[in-house]
């Protein structure tokens, strides 16, 4: 099972490696249990640190939170999928809702940084899911079909290394709100049939993401298909990502 800590801006260089470095015995410790995988995603400018770190850890690997979906040339401020590879990045979060919120980021977008990334062998984490508005209106599927068709437009040309879905309601991000479980178990098992009809050969693995918890982990690791947690604000601390990552691996 995965479990991928999502800081966000948070964590400033000297804290990321702190973190990593203060648990770093226990976090080794997480990685090797061969059912668990770990990945961390600091910010760009931890990057280079904390893989320094993690390179000795079987098991945690590293991720990056967001690339361009350029090769490389004239775009100030954006990273490309190189880049992260040189660094290290085994991982990469893409189309984070809060990306698509506050830079409009587009499903377009999205698939052409997942092919930058397939590109440099990265792992893409690809994020979906509906506001609470198209959550009330019925319309999950719908925008999750409009947030993929791109991807896997642009994924029936590549063979993708091994793909990461997270499914991630925008309305439980942040909010302390967690879907029901029955209601994420058949978008789950949605996504796995999605896959196997257009990508059969992709190894996709679906994800959930929204207010993970330790109070929630171990009921919600015990949903059919689910593959991995994306954890946001509560794996900033060590002790509570740890708990959650033994919850929510103990159904297995
Ligand atoms: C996220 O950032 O993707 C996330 C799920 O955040 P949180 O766990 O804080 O809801």
């Amino acid at each position: 099972m995965l479990f991928i800590a999502n800081w966000k801006m948070n964590m400033l260089p000297a804290q990321s490696l702190d973190w990593c470095l203060g648990n770093k015995q226990e976090l080794a410790d997480l990685g090797a249990d061969e059912n668990i995988e770990v990945v961390i995603c600091p910010s760009f400018v931890s990057l280079h640190q904390v893989k320094g770190i993690l390179s000795l850890m079987p098991g945690v690997a590293l991720g990056a939170q967001d690339c361009s979906a350029h090769a490389q040339g004239a775009f100030t401020g954006q990273v490309s999928a190189a880049m992260l590879a040189e660094v290290g990045a085994d991982y990469c979060i893409v189309g984070h809702s809060e990306r698509r919120h506050h830079l409009a980021e587009s499903n377009e977008l999205v698939a052409e940084k997942v092919r930058r990334l397939v590109e440099m062998q990265i792992r893409a984490i690809s994020c979906v899911g509906e506001t609470s508005a198209q959550f009330e209106q019925q319309l999950t599927y719908d925008v999750l079909q409009a947030q993929l068709g791109p991807v896997l437009k642009v994924l029936a040309h590549q063979k993708p290394a091994r793909l990461v879905f997270a499914y991630e309601p925008v309305w439980s991000i942040g909010t302390g709100k967690v879907a029901e479980p029955d209601y994420i178990a058949s978008v789950v098992s949605w996504l796995h049939e999605l896959w196997q009809e257009q990508l059969p050969d992709s190894g996709a693995l679906v994800a959930y993401g929204g207010s993970v918890t330790e109070e929630n982990a171990a009921q919600l690791g015990r949903i059919q298909g689910l593959g991995g947690f994306l954890i946001g604000s509560a794996s900033l601390n060590f002790q509570k990502f740890k708990n959650i990552v033994h919850l929510g691996s103990s159904a297995l």
